[in-house]
């Protein structure tokens, strides 16, 4: 039998020991003593487990103590607690509009302005001349009218919130139609038959996944019970090619106002051609708001922060009419936009409006063309290339528009191929995502690219600052 001397578990020091450790002690100042003992505590439990996997004896545990171990173990937790949240990275994947990295960045000057409101107070639902209450959205729906010609707009959260605010408001505990072509589901779990059901509108399906026509709508309208609306919703994810036939916004628009149910169309991205702006035609099929309005449906739904290059945002663009009933629905007061995103989005409406779109980075990265990229590539190929154990050429690539967007469209670039002595393309790509500042990189056939079509003002230095800390040069 073992002396108490030798029991490894004794040789573990107690949490407050470690805690005070001169490497951790200045760590309750940073996080609060409760995470900086659970952090160590996990250490001490990790070390638990070693002992019992391993069959560590007292000597053993001590040896590692005394050599850091336990120390070192609890800075890698620190390291990763110092990483998370939400952080500014270089975007160097060559994908514009990326869900998972913030979607579309904003212009400075609507920057400039979230920020303006978010650290104080603001002009949000008080008329300035009168000093009465007035709505929030005031400014939006007129800035909307101007640029894409409907009668009223509203703006709420994102462009789920106004699908299930539209389906909510006007088919609630009744039925709407939607073609079986168009039941789609947007980045995981927002699936359009879970979203109505949801909302307390039963859905009837019509036509076939590759082929659906007016009458299929009108048979409908003729058979079902509660039919209150006519959904149409942009397949913004994927194509259907080949025989197919989809009903038309303006044709949907005409069988709803015979027969007096609610047209609703949702774009997702919504391309937007402003005045003095570069055309987006190059995205081939992705729905033009303007002229969705101008189909004459009752309401048109749009993303923010998809092609629009706003803050994240849902637009509600429509008749009068259609527009009032939204607004009226309590639901609309818990999904309605914030004074942050109401400034950024009111900026950038307002610089498409003076002609100022190209400006919008996130049309101008969509827009810039291979010849403009490439002398950029060649210049961080050329910076990279004389870091410590890195190589970097230039080749010719493919970079996407993103979020669901234009799925079939890929605009042409040219990237950095680099690659390192040491470690894999894997490898690389992670310690670029965990380095200061966070580069988010692709790879492809095991090589790490570099697509400077979405790197921004200042982010080629940041790029090679990156690789200098990472290659220790
Ligand atoms: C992207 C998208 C949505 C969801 O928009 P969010 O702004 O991400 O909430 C809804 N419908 C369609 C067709 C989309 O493409």
């Amino acid at each position: 039998m073992p002396s108490a001397a030798d029991n490894p578990y004794r040789a573990l020091p107690s949490v407050d020991a470690l805690a005070a450790e001169p490497a951790l002690a200045d760590l309750a100042g940073e996080f609060g003593p409760e995470l900086v003992t659970r952090l160590i505590q996990g250490a001490v439990d990790r070390m638990r487990s070693q002992i019992r996997e391993r069959d560590l004896d007292g000597s053993a545990v001590r040896a590692r103590v005394d050599a850091g171990d336990l120390v070192r173990d609890v800075q890698a937790a620190v390291a990763r607690e110092r990483r998370a949240g939400v952080v500014p990275i270089v975007n160097a994947t060559g994908v514009v509009l990326n869900t998972g990295l913030g979607r579309a960045p904003v212009h400075p000057e609507a920057a400039a302005a979230m920020a303006a409101v978010a650290g104080g107070y603001c002009v949000l639902e008080v008329d300035r001349e009168s000093g009465k209450r007035n709505r929030r959205d005031d400014r939006v729906g007129e800035l909307v009218g101007r640029l894409v010609g409907c009668e009223a707009a509203i703006a709420v959260n994102n462009c789920a919130a106004a699908v299930y605010l539209s389906l909510q408001t006007f088919a609630g505990a009744r039925a709407a139609v939607l073609s079986r072509g168009e039941l789609v589901e947007i980045g995981g779990s927002f699936r359009m038959p879970d979203v109505m059901s949801r909302a307390g509108v039963r859905l009837v399906e019509v036509g076939t996944t590759n082929r659906t026509r007016g009458a299929d709508f009108e048979r409908a309208l003729d058979t079902e019970p509660d039919v209150a609306a006519l959904l149409k919703v942009h397949t913004s994810n994927y194509r259907v090619v080949g025989f197919v036939e989809e009903v038309s916004p303006a044709q949907l628009a005409q069988i709803g106002a015979a027969r007096g149910v609610t047209t609703i169309y949702d774009l997702g991205s919504g391309r937007l051609d402003a005045p003095g702006t570069a055309s987006l035609d190059f995205l081939g099929d992705e729905p033009d708001v303007r002229e969705a309005v101008a189909s004459g449906v009752d309401v048109v739904l749009f993303s923010g922060d998809k092609l629009l290059g706003a803050p994240q945002a849902g637009i509600l663009a429509g008749k009068a009419e259609a527009i009032g009933a939204l607004r009226a629905n309590p639901i609309y007061r818990a999904v309605r936009l914030d004074k942050v995103g109401l400034a950024g989005l009111e900026k950038t409406l307002e610089l498409l409006l003076a002609g100022r779109g190209d400006e919008l980075p996130a049309r101008a990265l969509l827009t810039a063309s291979a010849a403009q990229i490439e002398p950029r590539a060649r210049a961080l190929a050329a910076e990279l290339a004389g870091l410590p154990q890195l190589t970097a050429e230039v080749v010719g690539e493919l970079s996407q528009p993103g979020s669901g967007s234009a799925p079939d469209v890929f605009l042409p670039t040219f990237c950095i191929r680099v690659v390192h002595e040491q470690h894999s393309a894997e490898a690389l790509s992670r310690a670029l995502r965990r380095g200061e500042p966070p580069v988010f990189a692709r790879v492809h056939d095991d090589r790490v690219l570099l697509d400077p079509r979405t790197l921004l003002p200042g982010d080629d230095a940041r790029l090679v600052q990156a690789f200098a800390i990472l290659t220790g040069a």
